[in-house]
C-alpha cells in the first residue's frame, strides 16, 4: 500500500522513511501542504501522514482540503503533532483526521498507527467494492451504473462531447428458468455478462441494471458509435453456449439505445434507452433499436 509524508522538515521526511522502511510500502513524501496535495490527487495514497506545523498552508488546511475533495475524502490522515499538544490533537481529529503520532515519533508507535489506520483502509476499500459489484456476475452494479452515468453527464454538460447508455434484456429468460432451472439461469447470467463486458473498452461501464437486464454507459460516442457496440454484444450474446449434454442453451437478447444530445436530462437518458429497448422487442427480439419515440407511437 502506499503512504504519503506531508513534513517541511526534510529531517522527519528521512526519519518516517527509515521508520517506515522495513513494512513493505510505497512512501511518497511532500515538503509543503501545496505540493502534498498535488501529490494526493496523482498519486492515490491508501494513507497520509500529515505534519500539523508547516509554514504557509497548515496541516489542518491541507486536511481540511482533502476532506472536502471527493476524490480524496476517503483517504485516511494521521496527524504528527508536537509532542505536549493536546489542542492540536484534538483539532486534528476534528477536521478529519484518524488519528496522530507525536514528534519525535517512537518507531514501534508509529508503524503500529500506520498499520492499524491501513488496516481498516484495506476493509474499507473491500466493502466499496462489495458495495459496486454485482455478486452473481462479477460486474458492476446498478449503483456504480448509476453514479458513473451522473459523473460523465456532468462531464458532456461542463465540456461538452458525446454520451450514450445502452440498456439490454435477455429474450423469453423466464423460459430459461422454466425449462432448465434457476441455476441453468443463473449460470446464462454470467456468461452474458462477461460476453457483453469482453465488448467493451476501458472506459465503457457495462453493469448489470437488475435481473435479466444490463446496461452500458458508452462515454464519447454517439448513438451511432454505441450501436456498433450494441450489436456486437447482441451477437456475443446469442453466441454463448451452455453445454447440457443431451441439448445446448442459447439465448438472445434486445437492446435500446439514446444518446445525451436527444436527453435533457440523467432520467430521460436512461427513459429512452428503456423506450428503443421496447422497440427492440416489439419489433421481434435480438436486435437493436435507435427508436426512442413514445410507445403509442410504436403501437399505431
Ligand atoms: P422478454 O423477452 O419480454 O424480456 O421476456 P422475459 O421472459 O425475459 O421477461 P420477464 O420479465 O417475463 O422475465 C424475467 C425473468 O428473469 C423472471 C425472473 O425470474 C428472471 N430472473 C431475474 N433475476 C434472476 C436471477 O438472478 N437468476 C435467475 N435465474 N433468474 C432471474
Ligand atoms: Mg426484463
Ligand atoms: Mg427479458
Amino acid at each position: 500500500m502506499k503512504v504519503l509524508i506531508i513534513d517541511d522538515s526534510s529531517d522527519a521526511l528521512a526519519l518516517a522513511k527509515v521508520r517506515l522502511g522495513k513494512e513493505n510500502l510505497a512512501i511518497i513524501t511532500a515538503q509543503s501542504g501545496d505540493e502534498g496535495l498535488k501529490l494526493a490527487e496523482a498519486e492515490k495514497p491508501d494513507l497520509i501522514l500529515l505534519d500539523v506545523d508547516m509554514p504557509e498552508m497548515s496541516g489542518f488546511d491541507v486536511c481540511h482540503q482533502l476532506k472536502t475533495n471527493k476524490d480524496l475524502c476517503m483517504t485516511p490522515v494521521i496527524f504528527l503533532t508536537g509532542s505536549d499538544n493536546t489542542e492540536d490533537k484534538i483539532k486534528g481529529l476534528n477536521v478529519g483526521a484518524v488519528d496522530y503520532v507525536t514528534k519525535p515519533f517512537d518507531a514501534f508507535e508509529l508503524k503500529a498507527r500506520v498499520n492499524a489506520a491501513l488496516r481498516t483502509k484495506r476493509m474499507q476499500d473491500l466493502l466499496i467494492e462489495y458495495a459496486n459489484i454485482d455478486p452473481l456476475t462479477g460486474i458492476p452494479n446498478r449503483r456504480a451504473l448509476t453514479e458513473r452515468l451522473r459523473k460523465e453527464w456532468m462531464r458532456v454538460q461542463r465540456h461538452g462531447g458525446k454520451l450514450s447508455f445502452i440498456m439490454a434484456d435477455i429474450d423469453h429468460f423466464k423460459k430459461v428458468n422454466d425449462t432448465y432451472g434457476h441455476s441453468i439461469g443463473d449460470e446464462v447470467l454470467q456468461r452474458v455478462a462477461k460476453a457483453i463486458s469482453s465488448q467493451c473498452r476501458e472506459i465503457d461501464l457495462p453493469a448489470r441494471f437488475g435481473g435479466e437486464e444490463f446496461a452500458i454507459v458508452v462515454p464519447g460516442e454517439s448513438a451511432e458509435g454505441a450501436g456498433k457496440l450494441a450489436e456486437r454484444c447482441r451477437q456475443a450474446t446469442s453466441d454463448v453456449q451452455i453445454n447440457l449434454g443431451t441439448e445446448d442453451v442459447h439465448v438472445t437478447a434486445s437492446f435500446g439505445i439514446a444518446e445525451v444530445s436527444d436527453s435533457p436530462s440523467v432520467e430521460a437518458l436512461v427513459k429512452a434507452a428503456d423506450e428503443a429497448l421496447y422497440h427492440a422487442k416489439q419489433s421481434g427480439r435480438n436486435q437493436v433499436s435507435t427508436d426512442t419515440s413514445p410507445e403509442e407511437t410504436a403501437k399505431k
